[in-house]
């Protein structure tokens, strides 16, 4: 099995991530899964990541949408806990 260290490997990888996190975004209506902030207002514009569960998959049912604050407490976390459904971003 291929390893997806870091995201994407080639660039047909890239543009299929592109293309399922796009879904991803429209899915989850462009908010944070977890404390349901969007992308613009009075946020002074949180960014939305699009993070993986698992290392092994780009598609859209593997991605979900966390702001920034939410996904690094979610790897800080993870790391704490060493659970390896968090994925390489
Ligand atoms: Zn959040
Ligand atoms: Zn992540």
């Amino acid at each position: 099995m291929t390893s997806y260290r870091k995201g994407c490997n080639t660039y047909e990888e890239l543009l299929e991530y592109e293309k399922e996190s796009h879904k991803a975004r429209h899915r989850d209506g462009d908010k944070c899964r977890l404390c349901g902030v969007s992308r613009w207002p009075h946020t002074g514009g949180a960014s939305i990541i699009t993070h993986h569960l698992d290392y092994k998959s780009n598609k859209a049912n593997n991605l979900i949408t966390l702001c920034e604050s939410c996904h690094s407490k979610l790897h800080w976390r993870a790391r704490k806990l060493r659970k390896s459904f968090v994925g390489p971003q």
